[in-house]
């Protein structure tokens, strides 16, 4: 992990936030390169979620929500952890992350000092809204997306004609009191969360909790991602959410563990069952091509996180691979080996030399591929340097304009993965990365 935190800053992916006041603990910011992945793992989600899908919609709620929302949700009375101190050093732990007999001695796994009793800690930011500060004007920042999709529901339905079964997706922030923060952006105040909520008639719930868990494992498959670091791990009844009828979590190998990346949930009527109760406004479907049969749907829950996504790609896609004789300059390199659909830049246009019309040429080129592509170009630097660069930041393919290509106007095209290099003739690069992402197949 810290091989990946330092290459993620080096490289501009991911910074400390506010990192020249000593940073802020659960708070990152992502750089030039990891708003472009992120964007990406986003842009992907959706893809698959809502273009691929024709019952799919999507939705992007506020994240200030009516304080009875949490109220209704169960977050202000069950959203909690269990939490001890240590008299003695201060440091705060989670009771369910401490080995029993450090807590049944109360005994601190750090100092050895004493502990305090367990108590219940509420996750949730409390903030006020408007210029009192007092009871009535308590409002929380949203633990999670999925309560935005929930209030909106009859609203998607009378707007767009929605029929069951039917889902909404969202992408937004959502936040955290989170007591421990560390494992770099695994866990966080402040993250994004990718979350598809699926609308079923009662009855028909098994079968589409069993088919969203299927979709779910082929989008990882798609992404490219080592299909042997992930596993499904489904809830005990001690794990089980008090709501949920069935739910399995993927976990994926980070370098810390296995650890969750998203949870597929058989949620029941719950949440629209309180929202009904605490609204008072009836959340009933109707369903007209059944005699307007009515029912409180069954709701499908697919939550993945966003950020906690992009760590996994980010672990996933990292490499060190030897390259050349011992000895050599240049006898690793260091490879991030992104599938090409997620990658921050698909193409580097890189001039051999910067004299003699290259450069010149060289961002001619360029000029033409930035409608399609996300492109970078650097000139700067012996050629083997510039592609390790590239390797770095994950980028897939590079181009390289050298004398020949004035003569007979073709490119050197060269692999990450491979470091394999092709000539083809400049007018066709763009249909030929086209095809090569298209055809992309992760090997290594
Ligand atoms: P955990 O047990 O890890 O606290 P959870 O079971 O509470 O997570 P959910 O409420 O199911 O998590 O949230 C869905 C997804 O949102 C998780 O699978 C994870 O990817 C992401 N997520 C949840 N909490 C955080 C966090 N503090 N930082 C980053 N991502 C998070």
């Amino acid at each position: 992990m810290e091989k990946i935190t330092s290459l993620a800053k080096r490289r501009g992916f991911v910074y400390q936030s506010s990192e020249i006041y000593g940073g802020q603990n659960g708070a990152w910011d992502y750089g030039p390169l990891g708003v472009e992945l992120k964007n990406r793992i986003a842009g992907a989600w959706w893809k698959e979620m809502t273009r691929l899908h024709d019952n799919i919609v999507g939705l992007d709620a506020a994240i200030l929500m009516h304080p009875r929302t949490w109220e209704a949700s169960g977050h202000v009375e069950n959203f909690t952890d269990p939490l001890v101190d240590c008299k003695k050093c201060k440091s705060r732990f989670r009771a369910d992350q401490i080995p029993q007999e450090n807590l049944t001695a109360k005994k601190c796994p750090d100092c050895g000092g004493e502990l305090t009793d367990t108590r219940k800690f509420n996750l949730m930011f409390k903030t006020h809204i408007g210029p009192a500060e007092d009871t009535a004007s308590i409002i929380y920042l949203r633990p999670e997306t999925a309560q935005g999709i929930y209030v909106n529901y009859k609203n998607i339905i009378q707007s767009n004609r929605m029929k069951i079964p039917f889902g909404i997706a969202q992408i937004g922030k959502a936040f955290r009191n989170e007591i421990v923060t560390k494992n770099f952006i695994f866990r966080t105040c402040e993250f994004e969360q990718m979350e598809m909520q699926y609308f079923v008639k009662p009855g028909t719930d098994e079968e589409w909790f069993a088919e969203w868990r299927k979709q779910r494992w082929a989008y990882y498959e798609k992404l490219g991602i080592k299909m042997d670091h992930l596993r499904w791990h489904q809830h005990g009844p001690d794990e089980l959410a008090h709501y949920a009828k069935d739910a399995y979590d993927i976990e994926y190998l980070f370098p810390m563990g296995w650890r969750e990346l998203e949870g597929v949930h058989n949620r029941t009527d719950y949440d629209l069952g309180r929202h009904t109760q605490f609204s008072g406004k009836d959340l009933q479907y109707i369903d007209q091509d059944n005699n307007n049969e009515r029912y409180i749907p069954y709701i499908i829950e697919t939550s993945a996180g966003l950020t906690r996504n992009l760590l996994m790609i980010f672990c996933d896609a990292y490499d060190e691979e030897q390259v050349a004789e011992k000895g050599n300059d240049d006898d690793w390199r260091t490879v991030l080996r992104f599938h090409p659909d997620l990658a921050p830049v698909t193409v580097a246009i890189l001039p051999l030399m910067k004299k003699d019309g290259l450069a010149e040429l060289a961002q001619d080129i360029r000029a033409e591929l930035k409608e399609d592509y996300a492109t970078d170009y650097d000139q700067a630097g012996a050629i083997g340097r510039r592609y390790r660069r590239q390797d770095e930041a994950g980028t897939p393919f590079c181009v390289t304009v050298d004398y020949q290509s004035k003569e007979d106007g073709t490119v050197t095209l060269r692999f990450r993965d491979s470091m394999e290099q092709v000539r083809v003739p400049k007018a066709e690069l763009s249909a030929r990365i086209r095809q090569e992402i298209k055809a992309y197949k992760r090997t290594k």
